[in-house]
């Protein structure tokens, strides 16, 4: 178990994270993110969509619980920095928030969406979830109006 911690003064800086951290990332991952609404969950997503080349737009969900983006990843730069990613395809963005029970979770059948062998997987509120194959979580803690520490657990 490996922790680190950042704090982030901006959405920037918390977007910017994603970025610069994304390479961590592996195909196959499972990043629960943890903290309240408006801790800067969907901003740290945001920055790895950059890193990933996704050109869609990463937004808080509404009533859709997952959404699909398409990775592309050209930038050699990216590629060699993430040997993890190479197959990458597909960031499944999902936010577990409005479901309020474990029922619910369950019959949003995210153990098939888990089966895309070609996917990386990012859970909002994924702590709901009883038992996900976790392979990261990160905690988002807000200390002042802009202030947010980040810390990230693998
Ligand atoms: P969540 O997905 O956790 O509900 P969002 O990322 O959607 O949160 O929103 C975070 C909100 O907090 C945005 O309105 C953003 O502008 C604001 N904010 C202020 N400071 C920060 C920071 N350091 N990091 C991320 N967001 C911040
Ligand atoms: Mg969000």
């Amino acid at each position: 178990m490996e922790e680190k911690d950042f704090i982030t003064h901006s959405s920037r800086e918390t977007e910017d994270l994603g970025s610069k951290f994304a390479h961590n990332f592996r195909t196959g991952d499972i990043v629960v993110l943890i903290g309240a609404l408006g801790a800067g969950k969907t901003t740290f997503v945001q920055g790895v969509a950059k890193a990933f080349n996704i050109k869609s737009r990463i937004i808080s969900p509404t009533f859709i619980l997952v959404r699909k983006h398409r990775v592309n990843l050209k930038s050699p730069a990216f590629a060699e920095a993430s040997a993890g990613t190479q197959n990458l395809k597909t960031l499944y963005h999902i936010d577990l928030y409005r479901l309020e029970n474990s029922e619910e979770i369950k019959n949003l059948g995210l153990e098939e969406i888990f089966e895309d062998t070609d996917g990386i997987f990012f859970i909002e509120w994924g702590e709901k979830h009883e038992n996900l194959k976790t392979s990261w979580e990160i905690n988002f803690e807000i200390l002042g109006r802009d202030r947010r520490r980040i810390t990230l657990n693998h």
